[in-house]
């Protein structure tokens, strides 16, 4: 075995010669008072890292339409932060959907990522548009277009859509979403490097050159990760599920494994040439910051979005 101790390693760089990231963060709209309180508390401190935008998702079904609305509005009003609003096609006719489009476009908002979405009974059931809807979220991101000149960010999943026939159908249709006007492709979660960069390979081999963002989910809470992983069709590998085995009661521990399997996981992605990452931070901020961190990221404005 040869060890090759001169090799660069992009996220060992001092800051000079370090990449530029562009970091993002998702959040999903609060339901109570309490969760409203957590989501402000970590967005005030997520906010000073200068992120591209935060985004904001869309309930199934549209049952957050108001509340998504409501959060970007303020996310941006109150921190300076650019916001992005997520939006589905489900059980809503495209004047409707368009309604809701234009509605992003009064308050500002010009940023949206585009999604069929799921049925309502649930992930994995077939998908029936509205008779007078948007068919899928190549079709959404063509009205979209129609309307008013958005950054229009859609999603693709490493491990391939569930639904999808194959990897060529899979690309396909990613290659569609990006032909109707999308910027970019954000990455379903995944737990294995080599998932996301395998389909970085494909798409490029496939004429795709937008840029597919991976998406990042930290662990905080293993058994509830999983089980949301196992319904997007995302892979837990062993080695992991391991790592967090038997810590249910043991907080302090598994924190800590969360953060070293989350660290492992994008110190990696920017050693292999990735500049940006997507977190899905399911509105807490102490692991994200953390990863930041490591990654060279600091504060550039106080609290709040002021710069300091
Ligand atoms: P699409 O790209 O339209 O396609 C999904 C599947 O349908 C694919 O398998 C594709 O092959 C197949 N398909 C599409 N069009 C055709 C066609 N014409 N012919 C044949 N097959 C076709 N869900 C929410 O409800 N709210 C959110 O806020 C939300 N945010 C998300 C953010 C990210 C970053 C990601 C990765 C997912 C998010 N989702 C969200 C989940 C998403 O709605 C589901 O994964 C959904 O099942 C697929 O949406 P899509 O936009 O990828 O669909």
């Amino acid at each position: 075995m040869t060890i090759d101790l001169d090799h660069e390693r992009a996220s060992r760089l001092g800051p000079d010669q370090r990449p530029k990231l562009e970091l993002s963060f998702e959040f999903f709209p609060p339901k109570t008072d309490a969760m409203e309180a957590r989501f402000w508390d970590s967005l005030n401190r997520l906010a000073p890292l200068n992120p591209r935008f935060v985004s904001v998702t869309y309930g199934a079904g549209g049952s957050t339409r108001e509340r998504t609305l409501r959060m970007v509005r303020q996310i941006k009003s109150d921190s300076g932060v650019d916001a992005a609003a997520h939006l589905t096609c489900v059980g809503a006719s495209r004047d409707e959907v368009d309604a809701v489009v234009r509605g992003y476009q009064v308050a500002g908002i010009n940023r949206i990522v585009a999604l069929r979405g799921d049925p309502p009974e649930g992930i994995g059931q077939p998908f029936q548009p509205h008779p007078d809807g948007y068919r899928n979220a190549a079709d959404l991101v063509g009205g979209i277009r129609r309307i008013g000149d958005f950054d229009i960010s859609v999603a693709a999943y490493p491990e391939r859509h569930p639904q999808s026939p194959s990897w060529e159908a899979d690309i396909d249709n990613l290659k569609r979403k990006l032909d109707a006007g999308a910027n970019r492709a954000i990455t379903q979660m995944f737990f294995d490097n080599r998932d996301y960069l395998r389909f970085v390979e494909r798409a490029r081999r496939a004429g795709i050159t937008a840029p597919i963002v991976p998406g990042i989910q930290p662990i905080d809470n293993f058994a509830q990760i999983s089980r949301f992983a196992q319904r997007c069709g995302a892979r837990m590998p062993d080695w992991i599920a391991e790592r967090f085995e038997g810590l249910e009661n043991d907080p302090d521990t598994h924190a800590l494994v969360a953060s070293a399997v989350a660290a492992e996981q994008v110190l990696e992605l920017v050693d292999e040439g990735v500049t940006e990452l997507h977190f899905f931070t399911q509105n807490r901020s102490n692991l994200v910051l953390a990863l930041a961190r490591l990654l060279g990221r600091r504060p550039e404005r106080g609290e709040g979005g002021a710069a300091s």
